[in-house]
């Protein structure tokens, strides 16, 4: 089975959007034939979609860090939930377990996921797909600035061969699809 690593939220944002539309990417997953792969947390948007996952019959694999298994609190109803010691685990496991990876809204920790992804990409260290779902218009300031990043010359990439923008998350899931290989 193929796998979708989802970096979100570990909180929901105060407008309903983030979570119907976690929601709507949770069961579009699904119903593409794709497991999730996330950082196991049951609160925010992680909690959402893993059991949105989990309620349409799912695969889910977690991976938390020990010193976050209680904050995050950690979701005991996964298909397979890892613990590691080190945030740097936990990311270059979900990555191992990933085919493509999508960022929804979140805060610091989801940028630093979603650009660690882009900056191996970048690199040619993995050739996985990777989606922004720019709910409600969130991540459009960091979108205009990633093309003015392309503008003054400090990003070489064409930005569309690096990151697939929608907000849409059957649409999403379908380009992400296409390009993985
Ligand atoms: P946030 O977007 O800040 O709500 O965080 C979303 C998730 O990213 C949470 O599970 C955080 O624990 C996780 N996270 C934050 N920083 C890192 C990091 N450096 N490596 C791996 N996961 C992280």
């Amino acid at each position: 089975m193929k796998n979708i690593a989802v970096y979100c939220g570990s909180r929901s944002g105060n407008h309903p959007a983030y979570s119907e539309e976690a929601i709507k990417l949770g069961n579009e997953m699904v119903s593409a034939g794709y497991g999730l792969v996330y950082g196991a947390g049951n609160i925010g948007l992680m909690g959402i979609i893993a059991d949105t996952v989990l309620a349409a019959g799912g695969e889910v694999i977690g991976v938390i860090p020990q010193a976050l298994y209680d904050r995050e609190v950690a979701h005991l109803g996964l298909n397979q939930l890892f613990t590691v010691q080190t945030m740097h685990e936990r990311k270059a496991l979900m990555m191992k377990h990933s085919d493509a990876f999508i960022a929804m809204p979140g805060g610091i920790g989801t940028f630093e996921e979603l650009f660690e992804v882009l900056t191996w990409f970048q690199l040619g260290f993995h050739h996985k797909p990777i989606g922004l779902l720019n709910v409600n218009g969130y991540y459009d300031q960091l979108i205009g600035f990633l093309k003015q990043t392309v503008e003054v010359g400090f990003v070489q990439e064409n930005l569309d061969n690096l990151l697939i923008v929608s907000s849409d998350p059957a649409e999403l899931v379908a380009k992400l699809t296409a390009r993985m290989r």
